[in-house]
Order: structure tokens, then sequence, then C-alpha cells
């Protein structure tokens, strides 16, 4: 019932929004987070009265009061998606749900309010009937949706916000490697952290991220183009930047486990942000069954122990704005790890299973392959 009212009244408030076109951008001059489409999804939360009525209206300023919550104490989460074109002509999106479900799951952490998840993943829908023409066409390009909450409460004093807004903007965005793969080097880090178990980590919430420009600025001055987020007195392996890390390599022989190809990701400890391609990857990976797959911890001199015995075979970096992005470099405690790309093909900036996944993970989003049940989502 609920569903069928909001949708209708979204909708109705759309009949109303009169914007000019403008859409006039090239796909090939997309840059990502620059331009934005025609409109915006809005639905305002009063504690007393609940989720108001959602509007699609024309993109905009946000009309805030300087003493708002968000601007003080961070309250504020979000989400990173994308809608596809299919050969077809139709729109798709890959696995709203598990964006959905994780941004209630920050917007609790942070005692925000939660919205049900298949009415939000609807009223998306709706919104991107409305700026369908904003979603590029062609492998590679989609419609970036970045659905947002903040605490809109207008007071300094600390507590939870009695006010709420949730939007959604959408942003057309071209391949994050326009001209083929470009493996990435990485300064390990261990000085500053980015989550720890317990902390915010595993959420998506807008405070973890500014405290990591700093130590990325260091990196880039030092020629790494993100940082290996390391955690603990033992240097486990966490996060690349803002992207889930994997290492696909021979493990140790007379270990727990025979000598053989692992493809390993640190498991959910609280402080690993719980990635939709991170988890698309392990699904996959398990389906292919042609190697061993882990979630467990792994430190910095595992890695340096696999890199002597020459076991490291890929290491790349996943997330929904790249899918996968190789690494070839890390520099940690001195030394220089070189990762392998693709031995067989010296001009390759990726590895072979790293190309497999990418490969597979498109093929699902752009509806060329039937995924498994429910991954992707015509709207
Ligand atoms: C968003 C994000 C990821 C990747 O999540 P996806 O759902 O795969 O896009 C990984 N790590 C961090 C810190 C993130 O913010």
């Amino acid at each position: 019932m609920f569903v069928q009212r909001t949708l209708r009244q979204a909708v109705k408030a759309h009949a109303t929004v009169t914007s000019a076109s403008h859409y006039s951008a090239k796909n090939t001059e997309l840059v990502f987070g620059k331009t934005f489409s025609d409109n915006m999804l809005t639905v305002e939360w009063e504690a007393d009265k609940g989720w108001g009525t959602p509007q699609i209206r024309e993109y905009g300023k946000l009309h805030l009061d300087p003493s708002a919550v968000v601007f003080h104490y961070s309250f504020e989460c979000f989400e990173g998606m994308k809608a596809y074109k299919d050969k077809d002509g139709k729109t798709r999106l890959f696995r709203p749900d598990m964006n959905m479900k994780r941004f209630n799951n920050s917007a609790s952490r942070i005692a925000l309010p939660r919205f049900e998840d298949e009415e939000l993943a609807k009223l998306i829908g709706e919104f991107l009937k409305v700026d369908d023409r904003w979603i590029p066409k062609g492998r590679g390009y989609s419609l970036y949706l970045r659905p947002t909450m903040i605490g809109t409460q207008e007071s300094l004093g600390v507590g939870a916000s009695n006010k709420a807004l949730i939007f959604v903007i959408a942003s057309p965005v071209g391949p994050y490697f326009p001209s083929g793969f470009n493996a990435v080097s990485l300064l390990a880090t261990s000085d500053k952290v980015r989550a720890w178990p317990g902390g915010t980590g595993d959420a998506k919430v807008g405070g973890n991220y500014a405290p990591c420009i700093k130590p990325q600025l260091d990196a880039n001055k030092e020629g790494y183009q993100q940082n290996l987020w390391l955690f603990g007195p033992d240097h486990q392996v966490t996060e690349v930047g803002t992207m889930n890390c994997f290492v696909y390599w021979k493990n140790e022989k007379g270990g727990k486990y025979l000598l053989q190809n692992e493809l390993v990701t640190p498991n959910l400890d609280g402080s690993i942000l719980p990635g939709v391609t991170r988890d698309s990857i392990l699904a996959l990976a398990r389906q292919w069954g042609d190697f061993k797959v882990s979630e467990r911890k792994f430190t910095m001199s595992d890695l340096v122990k696999a890199d002597k015995e020459g076991r490291i075979i890929e290491m790349f970096g996943a997330g929904t704005a790249c899918i996968v992005c190789p690494i070839k470099k890390i520099h940690y405690d001195g030394i220089d790890i070189h990762i392998p790309l693709d031995p067989s093909d010296k001009t390759s900036q990726a590895g072979k299973l790293t190309k497999r996944i990418n490969d597979a993970i498109m093929d699902i989003q752009y509806g060329d392959v039937e995924g498994p049940k429910g991954w992707s989502v015509v709207v």
C-alpha cells in the first residue's frame, strides 16, 4: 500500500517538473562526478511524523540551517551504485538490494532512520525513468547514483537527529579505464588507520572519508596513487584506498593448506566495508570452483614472504567505480613489492584473473549474460 502511494506521488511530483533539456555531454567528455542529471529524488523525515512524500524534482541546491547536525557531527551516509543500459535499451541496476540494505545499516550506525529497502529501490527506478536520457549507452558507460542521507536537525546539541533528508543524485560516467586497464602503485600505510574493529569502517558514513585524504595526498607526493590501509601491530591488510582488497596467490606449502591457487580477501571483521563488488567476486569465484576462495585475515609479512617465494600471481582492488583495479606495486617498510600483471602479455596492465572477473561482472551488469538470480534488475 505504502509503496503504491509513494510511487504515485513521486511520479505526480515529477509531472510538475519543468526542466530544460541540457544533456549535451558527449560520452567521451564525461568526468566522474562533475555532471549531474536534470532531477533528484528527495524524501524528508521527522521523528514525530515519519517519512514524508518522496519527490522527484529539479536538481538544485539544498536549503539547510548552518546549525544542522550534518555540518557539525557528520550525520551523513551514502551509497554508490550504477544504472546501466543494456543492448535492448532497458535500464538495469546491479544488486540494488545490497546497496539498499547497506544504506540502512549505515544510517542505523549513526542513529539516522531507516527507509524501507524495497521501496527506496522502486523510487530510484522511478527516478531513472524520469532522467532516462541521462543514462549513457555503451559498455563501460553508466549513470552513477548517489543515494545520501543526512541529519538536518537544527541544533548544536550532540544527540540523535530528529530530522533527516534522503536525496539521490545521478551523474553520467564513462569507463574507469578509458584506454585499457591502468595498474596502480600503493603506499602501505600503518601510521594512519582507516578503520578498526568496532569502529565505523563497515558503514559507508561520510566521517570515514575526509580523514583519509591527507594520507592519500602524502602517498601521491611520493608517486603512489593509493594507500594500502594496514591495521594492527601485525600490519594486517585491510583495504586499497576506497576499494576492497584481493590477492591471488599460491598459498603456503606445509601450512594449513597444500600449495594451491587461492583468491583471498580480508574477512568482514567490522573494519572492512562490505562491498557489493567484493561479495559478487566471491560468489562468482566460488561458482567457478577453479581455485580456493577465502575470506580471512592476512598480513604484510604474509605478502612479503609470498613475494620472496614468487607465489603472488595477481592483486587488485574492487569497487563499483572500477569493478576491479589491478595493482602493480606496493611500497612497504622501505622495499618495493612488484606484483605480477599478465606474464603472457607484457603490454597488459591487468592479470588474467583480474580481467576474467571484470568481464564476467560487466557481462551481467549490461545484461549480456544472465547472472545469478536477482543480480541484474531491469527497472
Ligand atoms: C564503497 C566502498 C567499497 C566498495 O563497495 P562496492 O559496493 O563494491 O562499491 C570498498 N571500500 C570502501 C571503503 C568503500 O567506501
